[in-house]
């Protein structure tokens, strides 16, 4: 199967409107290349505007930003190089994305603008294997802090909502200052929470508040254990 069709402008009309989730990329005539990719969603009024442009680029038509995801990533062009993506249609916001981080930051996106109908998702979803920075963690200094949290949420004092499957109480350890923004992997500067409360650390419009009381606590309970 062809993973994208190359079009003149010609046929290019019937096929975005047989494609409501496809993505076209206009590039290099020559070839599909990283040195000029703008991304457009198959619904955007724009992507043939050539601007002041004499070049008339070539459309690389993808039924559906997955197939979009892996041709890249065949050519070895990594989509988060890529800051091409039409700013009319907002293209970012629907390529499917591995970090949680860029995840939330789209659907997000999204809720505030809306969505125009049901998506059809993914059968397939594409094992990632670029790399994501992650830090070694000592299972000492989680282990440590769990044992201090005796059971229970170190924010909100509740019990753990249930044991996990080796009959411990369920406690997820949270880096009070994280580890990506330089924060220590000790006891000092990790705190035992309930899911809810750990979701909320990171997530709610309180987590800079939060994160002042968890240092606090974090401190104070150091100083006990
Ligand atoms: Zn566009
Ligand atoms: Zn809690
Ligand atoms: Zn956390």
């Amino acid at each position: 199967m062809e993973n994208f069709r190359i079009f003149d402008e010609s046929d290019l009309e019937e096929w975005v409107t047989n494609n409501p989730e496809g993505l076209i990329v206009n590039s290099n005539p020559s070839g599909f290349s990283s040195k000029y990719i703008v991304l457009h969603r198959s619904s955007c009024e724009s992507f043939s505007k050539t601007g002041r442009s004499q070049i008339t680029y070539s459309k690389y038509c993808f039924e559906n930003a997955h197939i979009l995801y892996l041709e890249l990533q065949t050519l070895g062009i990594d989509l988060k190089g890529v800051r091409m993506g039409c700013t009319t249609c907002h293209v970012n916001r629907f390529i499917p994305v591995q970090d949680k981080k860029d995840l939330d930051l789209k659907v997000n996106q999204l809720l505030k603008t809306g969505l125009q109908s049901k998506p059809k998702g993914n059968d397939k979803p594409q094992e990632s294997n670029s790399t994501i920075t992650a830090y070694l963690r000592d299972p000492q200094v989680v282990a440590w802090v769990k044992n201090r949290a005796k059971g229970s949420c170190e924010l909100c004092m509740k019990n753990a909502p249930f044991l996990n499957k080796d009959g411990f109480p369920y406690l997820e350890v949270h880096h009070v200052k994280p580890l990506s923004e330089g924060g220590k992997d000790v006891v000092k500067n990790c705190v035992a929470l309930c899911p809810n409360c750990h979701r909320e650390a990171h997530y709610s419009q309180e987590s800079s508040t939060i994160a002042q009381r968890l240092a606090r606590i974090g401190a104070k309970l150091d100083k006990f254990a």
